[in-house]
C-alpha cells in the first residue's frame, strides 16, 4: 500500500459539506449574484446577513419577508466578527478584496464570486434531494461543464431518490443495532438499494418500501458465507465507455477483483473504491497465475463469503477461457454469474470503421485464435480461405506470416483487403491496413505490439469511408503512413 497520498493534479480541494444550521453567515453585495447565493445560504439553514447600501429587487423581497436581515452600509471588516462563513459579491473589486483579508484574518471560510484565488472555498454545482444532495466542481476550470453536468444528472436522477435516502437515514440506527459488523451491514444496505425496498420506493410506494424494510431488519441475517459468488465479467476491449451497465453494478459492489492484462486502469478506476484489486495476469505464455491456482483462489475467496469479480477483457466467453473457470466453481455449487462484455472484434470493428458483415462484402464472420500450439498453427483452412467472408483473427500478431501465407495458399487472392488493429478503442488504437501479401511486412515495420486483432475481408476497404476514431485521436494518422507504404 502506499501511504503517502499525492495531491491530484496541481489543486485539488477538499470536498465537505458544511453544517451550517443557526450559523452567522455574512453576505457583501446587493446584486442578484449575491442573491443568489444569499439563497443557497438560506437553503442551508444559515442565519444570513447582506451587507450592502442598496438591495436589488430580490434581496429587498427576503428582507421584507424576514428571510435574512440587511445592514445598509458599506463593508467594513468589523461586520465579520461572529459569523462562521462569509461571501463577497460585488462589483467592486477592492471590496471583495477586503471581505477576503478580513474573512482570511479570522480564519473564516470566504468566497469571492469568481474569484477563486481570493476565496477559501468553492461553491459547487448542487443537485438536491433531500436528504441526498450531489456536489459538483470542477475546481473552477469550467463551470458551464459543471452546469451541463449538474442537468445531465439530474434528468437521470428521479425524485424519489430523496425520499430512499430519508428511509435509509430513519433505519439507520436500527441497522447498526442489527449488523454491528460494518461488512455485514453494508451487505445489509446492499440487499435494501439493489432490491423491492428500492424498487417500491422510487414507484412511489413507500409504507410498502417501508413495511418490506422492517421485514428485511427482522429476519435471519444471511450467513456470511452464503452471500459469496463470483460474476465473471467481460470488461470489453478497453475504453471504459463500453463497459455494460451490469459490469459496472458488479463492479460497484465487489469485495475483491480479479483481473487480467488487457483490464485498462481507466476500466479498474470503476470498481467499489475499497474493493481489492488483484493481477492474476495472463499475457500469451506468461501467466501470472496458472489457471488452475485462479480457479482455486476464486473457489475459495467465494467460499468465505466475498463477491469475486473476475474481470477478464473483452468478452469472458470469446477467446476468454471463461467456460473453464466457471466450470470449476459450476462443480463446487458456488453461485455465479456471467456478464458479457464487447468482444475485440467488434469494438475494432466499431473504432476502425470495419463492419463484420455487410451485404454486398460479407455473408459471414469467423473469430479465430492464431495463437500458436508448438509454434504451427492448427486451423481449418479450407474453411477460413472463403469468399464473401471477414475473419477476424484474436492474437494472431505473432503468426501473422504463417497466416497471411495459409490463407493465400488454400485459396483467398494475396490483395485481399486485411488489417491490423492493435489496442482498439483506446486513445493509442493504431489501424496498419494492407492484403494478405504486404501485412506481414507492414506488421514488423510498424513494430505492431499485442494486443492486435487481425481482421481479413473485402469489408476492410470500407475503412475509407467509415473510418472515425483515430482521425480525431492520434496525431500521426498511422493507417496513412502503412498505405503509403503499400503503394511504394
Ligand atoms: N476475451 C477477449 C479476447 C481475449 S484473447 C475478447 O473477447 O476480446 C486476447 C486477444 O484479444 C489479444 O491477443 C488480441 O488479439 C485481442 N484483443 C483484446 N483486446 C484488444 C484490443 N483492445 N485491441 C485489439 N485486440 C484486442
Amino acid at each position: 500500500m502506499n501511504a503517502r497520498i499525492a495531491p491530484e493534479a496541481d489543486r485539488a480541494y477538499f470536498a465537505a459539506f458544511l453544517d451550517l444550521r443557526g450559523k452567522r453567515g455574512i453576505v457583501v453585495g446587493g446584486g442578484p449574484v449575491a442573491a443568489l447565493k444569499a439563497e443557497v445560504l438560506l437553503r442551508s439553514g444559515t442565519q444570513v446577513t447582506v451587507v450592502a447600501p442598496d438591495l436589488c429587487p430580490r434581496l429587498s423581497e427576503l428582507t421584507l419577508v424576514g428571510a435574512l436581515r440587511h445592514e445598509a452600509k458599506r463593508f467594513q471588516p468589523g461586520d465579520l466578527v461572529g459569523a462562521e462563513i462569509a461571501i463577497a459579491a460585488t462589483d467592486d473589486p477592492s471590496v471583495n478584496e477586503s471581505v477576503s483579508a478580513a474573512a482570511k484574518a479570522l480564519r473564516i471560510p470566504v468566497n469571492v464570486a469568481d474569484n477563486a484565488a481570493l476565496s477559501s472555498f468553492i461553491m459547487p454545482s448542487v443537485i438536491d434531494r433531500p436528504p441526498l444532495q450531489i456536489a459538483i466542481s470542477t475546481g473552477g476550470a469550467s463551470p458551464v461543464l459543471a452546469r451541463k453536468l449538474r442537468t445531465l444528472i439530474e434528468s437521470l436522477l428521479p425524485f424519489a431518490y430523496g425520499k430512499l435516502a430519508a428511509l435509509a437515514a430513519r433505519f439507520r440506527a436500527a441497522s447498526k443495532r442489527r449488523y454491528p459488523d460494518p461488512d455485514a451491514r453494508r451487505r445489509f444496505w446492499e440487499g435494501v438499494m439493489d432490491g423491492p425496498v428500492a424498487e417500491m420506493m422510487l414507484a412511489g410506494r413507500e409504507p410498502q418500501a417501508t413495511e418490506a424494510l422492517e421485514r428485511m431488519l427482522a429476519a435471519e441475517p444471511a450467513r456470511d458465507a452464503s452471500a459469496g459468488m463470483v460474476s465473471l465479467v467481460g470488461g470489453g476491449p478497453g475504453d471504459p465507455g463500453l463497459l455494460t451497465l451490469r459490469a459496472l453494478q458488479v463492479m460497484q459492489r465487489a469485495d475483491i477483483l480479479l483481473y487480467d492484462h488487457l483490464i485498462d486502469k481507466g476500466i479498474l478506476d470503476l470498481a467499489r473504491r475499497d474493493a481489492e484489486r488483484v493481477y492474476v495476469g495472463k499475457e500469451a505464455d506468461n501467466h501470472a497465475l496458472p489457471q488452475e491456482d485462479i480457479n482455486a483462489l476464486m473457489l475459495r475467496l467465494a467460499r468465505a463469503g466475498m463477491r469475486v469479480v473476475r474481470l477478464k477483457g473483452g468478452d469472458p466467453y470469446v477467446f476468454g477461457r471463461g467456460g473453464e473457470e466457471i466450470a470449476t466453481l459450476a462443480q463446487a455449487g458456488v453461485p455465479f454469474e456471467v456478464v458479457p462484455g464487447v468482444t475485440a472484434a467488434c469494438g475494432a470493428a466499431a473504432y476502425a470503421g470495419i463492419p463484420l458483415t455487410h451485404r454486398d462484402y460479407a455473408h459471414a464472420c469467423v473469430l479465430v485464435t492464431g495463437h500458436l500450439k508448438d509454434g504451427t498453427l492448427d486451423l481449418d483452412w479450407e474453411a477460413l480461405a472463403r469468399p464473401q467472408q471477414t475473419v477476424v483473427i484474436y492474437m494472431g500478431v505473432r503468426a501473422i506470416a504463417q497466416l497471411c501465407e495459409k490463407l493465400v495458399a488454400h485459396g483467398l487472392p494475396a490483395d485481399t483487403p486485411a488489417a491490423l488493429v492493435e489496442k482498439a478503442t483506446l486513445p493509442r488504437q493504431r489501424v496498419i491496413e494492407g492484403s494478405l501479401a504486404t501485412l506481414p511486412e507492414l506488421a514488423v515495420r510498424e513494430n505492431v505490439k499485442p494486443p492486435a486483432l487481425v481482421v481479413v475481408g473485402e469489408v476492410v476497404r470500407l475503412r475509407d469511408k467509415l473510418a472515425w476514431f483515430e482521425r480525431g485521436q492520434t496525431p500521426v494518422d498511422k493507417s496513412v503512413e502503412a498505405r503509403a507504404l503499400q503503394r511504394s
